[in-house]
C-alpha cells in the first residue's frame, strides 16, 4: 500500500487537527509536521481537546497513527558537547518533544543526528549515543528515526557506517530507526538509479526493518555535492522515473513517504499536484503552471 504524504504545518490554535486537514486537502495518506517552528525550540502547551478531534478525524478518513511522523527541530544537535549546557538543552528539549509525542499518539520523531562542529568525529557520534541513551525510556512506546544527511558542513549520519554505528551503541533498540532522504542520498553520494544496491547494502549492515520513513525530494545539485537542496518532484537531478521507483520499491511498501519540497514562489504549496503525479505515476511538465494557477485562482 502506498502512504503519501508532505510535510504540513503546525499551528498553535489547531494543532494535530489542523495539520491532519491540510493533510488531507493535499489527498494525503500520511503526513509529517513540527510540533512547533522548525528552527526554534519553544513550543506550545498540547490541547487535548484538539488531540482528540484530530484522533476521531484521523480514524474516519482511514489514516493511520503510524503514518503520522513528528521532525524534532533542526537546531537540536545532540553530537555538540563543546558547550554543556546547550548539550543538557538539547537533551531536555528532546526529551520533551518525546512526551510530546507520546501525549498526541505520535509513534515517530525524526532527527538529524546532529554536527561534529569542530570535535572529533567519533567522539560527536559518541555524544549523540550518549544523549539518545539519557534521553530514552524502556516504557516509551516511540521510535527516533535517524535521518541519512546529505553530509553539507560537519552533519554526521552520512552514510551507513555512521548510522550503524549509533543504532548499534543505542541502549533501548527498539526505540531506534532510520528515515532515508532520497535528496540527501543523492547529495552525499547515492546514485537512486541504483536504489537497490544500495538497499542491499543497507539491509547487510543494518536492516531494512529499521527504515520507518522515506523523504521523497529531488535535489537541486548533483550526486555527491554535499548541498542539501531540494527540488520539485521530477525537477531535479534525481528525476521523476527514479524516484518514483523509489517510492514504488516494493522492499519499502507501506512505509510512509513524505515530501518536503519546496513552495512555488515560496507561496504556494506543491504537495496536492505531486501527490498526483506520483499516484499517476506521471510526470506533469505543467506542474509549476498548474499550481500556480490553483493557488492563484482560488485568491
Ligand atoms: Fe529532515
Ligand atoms: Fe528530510
Ligand atoms: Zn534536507
Amino acid at each position: 500500500m502506498l502512504y503519501i504524504g508532505s510535510h504540513v504545518s503546525y499551528k498553535k490554535d489547531t494543532q494535530l487537527k489542523g495539520s491532519l486537514e491540510e493533510a488531507l486537502s493535499y489527498g494525503s495518506n500520511a503526513f509529517m509536521f513540527y510540533t512547533g517552528a522548525p528552527q526554534n525550540t519553544m513550543r506550545d502547551e498540547i490541547n487535548d481537546l484538539l488531540t482528540v478531534e484530530a484522533m476521531n478525524k484521523m480514524k474516519m478518513s482511514n489514516i493511520l497513527l503510524e503514518n503520522v511522523i513528528v521532525h524534532a527541530p533542526y537546531i537540536v544537535n545532540l553530537a555538540n558537547k563543546t558547550d554543556v549546557t546547550k548539550y543538557e538543552f538539547a537533551q531536555q528539549f528532546l526529551r520533551q518533544e518525546v512526551d510530546r509525542c507520546l501525549t498526541l499518539g505520535v509513534k515517530y520523531i525524526v532527527l538529524h543526528p546532529g554536527s561534529s562542529v569542530g570535535q572529533d568525529r567519533t567522539y560527536a557520534l559518541n555524544n549523540i549515543i550518549d544523549g539518545l541513551n539519557n534521553i530514552l525510556l524502556k516504557e516509551d512506546n516511540i521510535m527516533i528515526l535517524l535521518e541519512t544527511m546529505a553530509g553539507k558542513g560537519t552533519e554526521l549520519g552520512i552514510n551507513i557506517d555512521e548510522l550503524k554505528y549509533i543504532l548499534d551503541r543505542v541502549e533501548l533498540k527498539d526505540k531506534v530507526g532510520v528515515c532515508l532522504d532520497t535528496c540527501h542520498l543523492n547529495d552525499s553520494g547515492i546514485d537512486l538509479v541504483n536504489f537497490d544496491e544500495y538497499l542491499d547494502e543497507f539491509d547487510k549492515n543494518i536492516g531494512i526493518g529499521k527504515i520507518k520513513c522515506v523523504h521523497v525530494n529531488d535535489s537541486m545539485n548533483p550526486l555527491s555535492s554535499h548541498k542539501d537542496r531540494h527540488a520539485n518532484i521530477g525537477y531535479g537531478t534525481i528525476g521523476f522515473d527514479t524516484l518514483i521507483n523509489v517510492i514504488y520499491n516494493e522492499r519499502l511498501d507501506n512505509i510512509p513517504k513524505i515530501l518536503e519540497t519546496p513552495y512555488i514562489d515560496k507561496e504556494y504549496p506543491p504537495y496536492k499536484f505531486e501527490i498526483e503525479m506520483i499516484r499517476n505515476k506521471k510526470f506533469n511538465e505543467n506542474l509549476i503552471e498548474d499550481i500556480t494557477n490553483f493557488y492563484k485562482g482560488g485568491e
